[in-house]
């Protein structure tokens, strides 16, 4: 992945192959862990002491799934404040229950789990694959991580014809235990394999050089084998999945890899987002503080830097459905390609408030980008990011951002082929601008 001289078919082509190489969050973490090497970050470990030097880049991770980075400025001290950013590596989808294999006649189907408030009805007749992470015994009887992934079509979940249910395009109604089981193979004549051999078949692909005794356990999940594509006459549609949030998560690792190494910034991507961020990985877990505490050791100095510092959340934002006017706030209408969008809302479901979002029009105008105002109808719920959890644990001023997309949680969302590199200038020009030191008091 390239990062000199970018530009916007640039950046999308790098995005693209970073949704498509990144089917679940482990590989999203992986993919990212390469990509800061490839740009002089060090890798850390929190089993092991901290040796960090200014002018220098760093980053660790956590249960392979979630990343922080971080870059202590040669210019700046840590009572400048951090410019940090911040977003998500999961997306909602289907997972593999432990015991997954359901017989039935002679097919192996697999039972699942709704991972986060996924829209269901896309999952039927897609050409869906396999990935995740495998623990495994080895033959020395040491314990490994191993990343899978099947990368091509291997399960399917049919609809029902529409002659066996002629109300099919009236209720819609799908029971997630009875209906979504994938197939994942048939047996005619010779008996069904199970799932446990399908894996260590597998894993002799990926990993030939490893010697599998016994697969433990796994976190393994479903997804849309497609690639990400423009759409649209003149291209102006990207449709892929995973947009929420890989890309945010591209954008965040791609600003901070390429920014200077005179300033002090982070960048954080977080796991479980999708079913309330409470984990190890997640946003309200110990992990960013507990590498605060380790780059500012001492307590009062800490204090004031995160006082000083101020956080770009960056999650999708809803742009408006043209099928779907009614559930759009008059005044907040939100429109693909043009720009990214400041999400707010009354009850704090976003951590803006009017002193982040002046902060941020403020950077938007020096990178020459305007940008949108979201905010819910007021007769419906609004949803949640991780900012107002990150902004609440650590007293950092904070904005809610994101890409305007449609079909938020569907296996295939939209956005607009700017919006991605739009969102990216501005969190570009944050990593470099002297803003976030205003209005600290
Ligand atoms: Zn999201």
């Amino acid at each position: 992945m390239t990062t000199g001289l970018m530009d916007n078919s640039v950046f999308n082509k790098n995005l693209f192959a970073f949704l498509y190489s990144s089917p679940t969050p482990f590989h999203a973490v992986a993919n990212t862990r390469d990509f800061l090497l490839q740009h002089d970050f060090i890798q850390l470990h929190e089993t092991e002491h901290w040796q960090l030097d200014r002018g220098r880049s760093y980053f660790l991770c956590r249960n392979n799934a979630a990343t922080i980075a971080f870059t202590l400025g040669s210019m700046e001290t840590a009572e400048h404040g951090l410019r940090m950013l911040a977003a998500h590596t999961d997306s909602p989808c289907l997972q593999i229950k432990p015991r997954a294999d359901l017989k039935t006649g002679s097919y192996l189907q697999l039972g699942v789990e709704v991972y986060g408030g996924s829209l269901l009805a896309p999952w039927f007749d897609r050409d869906l694959s396999l990935a995740g992470r495998v623990c495994c015994e080895m033959a020395d009887g040491s314990l490994e991580v191993l990343l899978i992934n099947f990368f091509r079509p291997l399960l399917t979940i049919p609809s029902i014809a529409i002659h066996l249910d002629r109300e099919a395009n009236k209720n819609g109604g799908i029971n997630q235990q009875k209906h979504l089981p994938p197939i994942l193979c048939q047996a005619v004549e010779q008996q069904l394999p199970d799932l446990n051999s399908i894996l260590l078949d597998q894993l002799k692909i990926e990993h030939p050089q490893l010697m599998v005794r016994e697969i433990l356990s796994f976190d393994l999940f479903c997804y849309d084998f497609q690639q990400p594509v423009y759409t649209g006459v003149k291209n102006e549609f990207i449709s892929s999945a995973r947009l929420d949030n890989l890309l945010s998560c591209h954008a965040g690792m791609t600003a901070l890899a390429t920014a200077d190494k005179t300033r002090n910034n982070l960048l954080f991507c977080a796991n479980h987002e999708e079913n309330g961020s409470t984990s190890t990985s997640g946003a309200n877990s110990s992990f960013l503080d507990s590498v605060l505490q380790r780059i500012i050791p001492d307590a009062e100095t800490r204090r004031i830097a995160l006082s000083n510092s101020f956080l770009v959340s960056m999650d999708n934002a809803h742009a408006s459905h043209p099928n779907f006017m009614e559930k759009i706030d008059p005044g907040h209408e939100i429109q693909l390609n043009k720009g990214p969008v400041i999400k707010i809302n009354a009850n704090q479901r976003y951590a803006t408030n009017s002193v982040t979002s002046a902060i941020y029009k403020k950077i938007c105008r020096e990178a020459g980008v305007t940008p949108q105002e979201f905010v819910m109808r007021s007769d419906m719920p609004c949803g949640s990011t991780i900012g107002p959890i990150t902004s609440a644990l650590q007293g950092i001023r904070t904005v809610d951002v994101g890409a305007a997309s449609l079909a938020m949680h569907s296996i295939r969302e939209h956005t607009g082929a700017r919006d991605p590199f739009l969102l990216y200038q501005t969190i570009e020009q944050f990593l470099k601008s002297e803003m976030h030191r205003q209005l600290t008091r």
